[in-house]
């Protein structure tokens, strides 16, 4: 009698011809965002995060029964996964072979949503080049007692020692605690050095400046600091997606921003579904011209910030 009940109460609806069920499980409150609701931003938010997040393996964090419930974190695919997540085979450091998520368009998304998805989490290189990253990451990661402000300082700080190496970037409030600095690369780095380079640079600021930073992951050493996190730009490390909404209270999003308007922002965790929607609809696409950049990290930058 219950379980007739449960079923119902249980409602569905189609986006972008995908069936989602428990369309009117609420997800998030304040704003209020029901699954069918987070379908819906997934599918219209992908023209503006697939040229970012599309091809590139993904993990995906997963909260079946809502974010207040138990979440896990997915990168193989498991049994009734659906055609539009699609899978390509990736040899592991042991040298097994697992079958890798991804998605390549916006029902692909959708089908994460009715999976139970809520977060994206992309490696820094795609399927058909698995070996050599298209972005860096330079995840800045404050200590508690680190204010926002001090944050924004160190983003920009980074982005002019970014410039000064002769490589742009593009900054992102995480929808958490930080700002991920983001280096497109068109001229793609093998992991190596994409790793060298990140790795050297963000010890180099470190050491000019050991009362703000730390590059190393210990955390009894972080208190007080911001650890750059470098660690994302190693083969197989994932980043979360620009535009994927966190599974923390409110849902907030990960979100692109401008350098001019992270100045005025107050923390990483302030956009939220509609937020984005509305920056859609007026045109607000901050990071529109990194996807022409075509930029790559030379021999020259690798040499200047100390790699052999
Ligand atoms: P914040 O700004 O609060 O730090 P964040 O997304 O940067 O948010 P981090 O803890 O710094 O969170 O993690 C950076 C990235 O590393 C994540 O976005 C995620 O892609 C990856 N990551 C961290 N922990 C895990 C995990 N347990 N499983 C899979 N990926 C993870
Ligand atoms: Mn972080
Ligand atoms: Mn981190």
């Amino acid at each position: 009698e219950k379980k007739r009940l449960a079923r119902e109460k249980d409602t569905a609806g189609d986006v972008l011809g995908i069936r989602i069920t428990h369309a009117d499980r609420l997800l998030f409150s304040d704003p209020d965002i029901t699954k069918i609701d987070l379908a819906r931003y997934y599918g219209v938010v992908a023209d503006r995060m697939l040229p970012f997040a599309a091809r590139h393996p993904a993990s995906i964090l997963r909260c079946p029964q809502g974010p207040d419930h138990q979440c896990f974190y997915q990168k193989h695919a498991s049994d009734g996964f659906p055609d539009e997540i699609h899978q390509v085979p990736i040899e592991e450091a042991d040298g097994d072979i697992a079958n890798y998520l991804y998605v390549d368009d916006a029902r692909g998304l959708v089908a994460a949503v009715q999976m139970g998805t809520i977060e994206l989490h992309i490696w820094g290189s795609t399927v058909d080049r698995l070996d050599a990253a298209d972005r860096l990451v330079f995840d800045l990661d404050p200590d508690p007692s680190v204010t926002f402000e001090t944050v924004k300082n160190a983003a920009i700080a980074l982005r002019d020692a970014l410039e000064t190496l002769g490589l742009k970037s593009v900054a992102m409030v995480s929808g958490g605690k930080g700002i991920h600095v983001i280096v497109p690369l068109l001229r793609l780095a093998p992991w190596e050095d994409a790793k060298a380079f990140a790795k050297a640079l963000s010890a180099k600021i470190a050491d000019n400046d050991p009362d703000n930073y730390i590059a190393t992951m210990s955390k009894a050493k972080r208190k007080g600091r911001i650890f750059i996190d470098w660690l994302r730009n190693e083969r197989g490390s994932t980043a979360v997606a620009p535009y994927s909404v966190r599974a923390r209270a409110g849902g907030p999003v990960a979100t692109p921003v401008s350098w001019d308007e992270l100045g005025d922002l107050d923390a990483a965790n302030g956009f939220h579904i509609p937020d984005i929607l509305q920056r859609l609809e007026s045109g607000t696409d901050p990071w529109a011209e990194a996807k022409d950049w075509k930029q790559g990290l030379t021999k020259s930058m690798l040499k200047s910030v100390g790699t052999e």
